[in-house]
């Protein structure tokens, strides 16, 4: 065996929810040593949030520059994508975060090491580097921030046709004809950028409709801007099986009881993503994990093993990039000795769709059901000047308030820049802020923002610009 290295706080995985706690750890005085298997900046920066929003705007660029402007008399010719110059580019974005990533692991003295970790006992970890080389770390604390990958569905086993979301942001062309298996928030995502490159989409989904995570309303916003662009829905759809050829695939699916069949150059598969929790060997230090492979943990995310941590992905509650790095904090605040405790009231959930959802507390029906009495006030984007001159005003605010003090509880936004609105809406909700605080907050004319605004007003039973 090799000789144990010995540091304060291991933590194995660098996505969002590992770089962060090593960064958060290392600030507050912890030696911190960081096992990374693949690339620096984990799922996120590589294959995730971040090309895929590139992806997302180079889209809607191609859209806009060629019809975008036609309700304003501007007309485009001959307007190109030279997708290999998309692919370039989205790639220089990640390059640029990934390498400021390990700029500031090392600025914080933290020490990067390549490999796979194994848990070899209770307070060490067993680091493969290669095939034949491996380093003992014994620690006094561990993160465990390993993250998901994308489910298999049985009958489709993932080649260069039938993909996951990974292959999906990194094809070579644009297909002339996508499928996508999962009307989750990636697969929308995703068949909103090729449609909008010019691919024929079809999205299958097994519920009865789209983003079932979302207020029915929101999602049918999205699905019939989607239609508009030509993407077909087939729902309560169960893909079956794939036949591939050399230029293509054959997906059979069962469709509200009927069989049917569907040609494509790809199949994207995104019925959603599992945790790396099986291959560490946690069973066996007291760490408890669920059927669903999630780890448990309590509220500062401590797992049944007191000096082990786990965050991100592999706990409950949704896996957002934002959430993962907010665990890293509270983690390595715990490991510090502070009293830092998650609340996940404050998360934010956004689809990067047309129009941009995006969700933070509870919405009216689950505060209800929480036994909350509450107001539910709405207001929409075609009354607001800002979205009608951006030529992009279909959507609305909702704003969840309880009715005894008009404490903000919850808020949701479907309309352009919802993403960056619904900050705003957070932060009401983390300050203990009031309809009132927010109506009485002066927004500069003419914003997007103004909604926030105005919502809280009719929220008040005074709002000024509808009736
Ligand atoms: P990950 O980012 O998955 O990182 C885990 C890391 O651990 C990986 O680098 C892995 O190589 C490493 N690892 C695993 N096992 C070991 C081991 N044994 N030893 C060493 N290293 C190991 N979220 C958002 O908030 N907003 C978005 O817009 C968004 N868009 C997305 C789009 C797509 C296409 C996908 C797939 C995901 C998207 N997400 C988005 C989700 C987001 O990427 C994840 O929630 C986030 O990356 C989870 O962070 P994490 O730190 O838990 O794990």
């Amino acid at each position: 065996g090799d000789f144990a290295e010995e540091v304060d706080t291991l933590i194995i995985g660098s996505g969002p929810g590992g770089y962060v706690a090593a960064i958060r750890a290392a600030q507050l005085g912890q030696k911190v040593t960081i096992v990374e298997k693949g690339d620096i900046g984990g799922v996120c920066l590589n294959v995730g949030c971040i090309p895929s929003k590139a992806l997302i705007q180079a889209g809607h660029k191609f859209h806009e520059a060629k019809s975008g402007g036609d309700d304003m008399g501007i007309t485009a010719e001959k307007v190109n994508v030279d997708f290999s110059k998309v692919q370039e580019w989205k790639a220089g974005i990640v390059n640029k975060l990934t390498g400021g990533v390990q700029g500031l692991l090392k600025a914080n003295n933290v020490n990067i090491v390549q490999g796979e970790a194994y848990f070899s006992d209770e307070n060490s970890v067993k680091v493969s580097t290669d095939e034949y080389n491996s380093q003992t770390y014994k620690f006094k604390n561990c993160i465990v921030a390993t993250g998901s990958r994308p489910v298999e569905l049985p009958n489709f086993k993932y080649s260069s046709r039938v993909i996951n979301s990974t292959g999906a942001l990194q094809l070579d062309d644009i297909p002339e004809k996508l499928v996508v298996i999962g009307g989750g928030y990636i697969g929308v995502e995703l068949a909103g950028a090729y449609a909008n490159l010019g691919a024929e989409v079809t999205v299958l989904e097994g519920e009865k409709r789209i983003l079932g995570g979302f207020e029915k309303q929101m999602a049918q916003l999205v699905q019939r801007r989607l239609k508009k662009k030509g993407v077909k829905f087939e729902t309560q759809a169960f893909a079956q099986s794939v036949e591939e050829s050399d230029n293509g695939v054959n997906i059979k699916a069962e469709v509200k009881g009927k069989e049917k069949s569907f040609d494509a150059d790809y199949v994207l598969v995104s019925v959603g993503r599992k945790p790396n929790t099986d291959e560490l060997g946690l069973e066996q230090i007291g760490v408890e994990i669920g059927d669903n492979g999630l780890i448990k943990t309590d509220k500062q995310c401590r797992t049944g093993n007191k000096s082990i941590y786990a965050i991100g992905d592999i706990i409950e509650g949704p896996q957002l990039a934002h959430k993962a790095s907010y665990e890293g904090k509270i983690a390595a605040e715990a490991i510090s000795g502070e009293s830092s405790e998650i609340d996940y009231l404050g998360i934010p959930m956004v689809v990067f769709a047309e129009p941009e959802l995006a969700s933070v507390g509870y919405t009216e029906s689950e505060a209800k059901e929480a036994g909350y009495d509450v107001v539910g006030a709405k207001f929409p984007f075609q009354a607001n000047g800002r979205a009608l001159s951006l030529n992009d005003s279909e959507g609305f605010m909702k704003l969840v308030t309880r009715k005894e003090d008009g404490l903000v509880i919850g808020a949701q936004i479907a309309g352009p820049n919802a993403s960056d609105m619904i900050a705003e809406a957070g932060l009401a909700i983390e300050a203990g802020m009031t309809a009132e605080d927010l109506a009485m907050t002066i927004h500069a004319h003419p914003t997007l923002g103004e909604i926030t605004m105005e919502t809280a007003e009719v929220a008040l039973g005074t709002p000024v610009h509808i009736a």
